[in-house]
Formats: C-alpha cells, structure tokens, sequence
C-alpha cells in the first residue's frame, strides 16, 4: 500500500514503535531525522560532528543541516512508493519547506498523525529508555523544545486540513489499530 505519513508528537510518545509497525504494514521506509543523525554521528561525518552539540543538548539541530538531508533522503528509488517521516518536521520552517519539496516533486502527504501523550508519561516512559540523550536535564529540555518549535507544526497541519489526532497513552496494540483504522479509510 502506498501511503505518505508524517509523525508527529513529543519525545516518548511511540513515533517509532508505531512507525515501525506501519511502516511493515504498508511497506514503506521510515525516515527518522534522529536515526540518521545519531548514524551520522557515531561515523563522525561532516554532518555528524556538526550535529553532535545539539543533539547532545536535546536541541534542534538547525534547518539547513536537516533540509538537504530530508531532500536527498526523499528522492531515494526507495522513497518513490511511499513514506513514513519520524522526527520530521520540527518546525513550522521545516514543515512549509517541505510542502513545496513535495509540490516540486508533484508528491503529497496523505496522513499527518498527531500522537498525543500527557507530560507526566512522557517523562516516565522517556526516563526508561535509557538513550544518551535521555537524562532528566536534556528530557526537560526537549520537551520545551517540542512545545515552543514543534507544537505549532500540529496547528500548521490542522490548518491544512491533513491532521488525525491519536490518543497514545494506551497499549502500543491498541494505538496500532487505532492508526490502522486510519489508514485503511
Ligand atoms: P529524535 O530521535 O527524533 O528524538 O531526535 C533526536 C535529536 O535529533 C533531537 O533532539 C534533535 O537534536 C535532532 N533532530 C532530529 N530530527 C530533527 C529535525 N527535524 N530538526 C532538527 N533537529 C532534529
């Protein structure tokens, strides 16, 4: 099935379970901007040691490192049936450059998800995880991050007309069906 969704939602909401299991349902890739930079980083790419700081910091990396990384990804042969985005965009910036990316590639997003988990979840779920960037300091930091950058992307979309909003504080099968009954209609 060919399907082009974005994902949005703070730090710990399950972007990345429940992209991976849309992603096999649908047989498309994922693209997730903070895989691809960790991977960047961990092989000390130009791109990786700039990004390193802010990643580190649980801050934004800034748009004209992440842009031509989206541009390239997406006109990949695997990209051509479809796509899941996880980790973009961002911000509002990132998300009207990627309007005309795909309007200049006569593409267009299908889906945009919003998985909406309470703060005090987050917290406990992201804690847990157990990733380099996930101490206390650096989590609170990247939810305010996510409030003041990210949150408007969701009002960006609503907009447009393209949003769903999930409740994603439930088990991760239950919000599974709830986004496969999204994508079947
Ligand atoms: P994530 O795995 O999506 O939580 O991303 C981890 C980190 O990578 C974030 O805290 C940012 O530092 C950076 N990052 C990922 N995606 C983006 C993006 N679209 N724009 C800017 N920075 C990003």
């Amino acid at each position: 099935m060919s399907a082009r969704i974005i994902f949005l939602g703070p730090p710990g909401a399950g972007k990345g379970t429940q992209a991976g299991s849309l992603a096999a349902l649908c047989e498309i890739p994922i693209i997730g901007t903070g895989e691809m930079l960790r991977q960047a980083i961990a092989d000390q790419t130009e791109l990786g040691k700039k990004a390193q700081g802010y990643v580190d910091e649980g801050d934004l990396v800034p748009d004209n490192l992440i842009l031509d990384l989206i541009r390239e990804r997406l006109s990949q042969p695997d990209a051509k049936n479809g796509w899941i985005l996880d980790g973009f965009p961002r911000n509002v910036n990132q998300a009207a450059f990627l309007d005309h990316l795909l309007a200049d590639m006569q593409q267009e997003c299908h889906y945009v998800i919003d998985l909406e988990v309470p703060d005090e979840v987050i917290l406990d779920r992201l804690l847990h995880r157990g990733r380099k960037d996930d101490n206390e300091h650096t989590i609170e930091h990247r939810l305010d991050v996510y409030r003041q950058q990210t949150a408007p992307v969701i009002d960006y979309y609503k907009k447009q007309g393209t949003l769903f909003a999930v409740p994603g504080d439930r088990t991760s099968e239950e919000v599974t069906q709830a986004l496969q009954q999204i994508i079947k209609n």
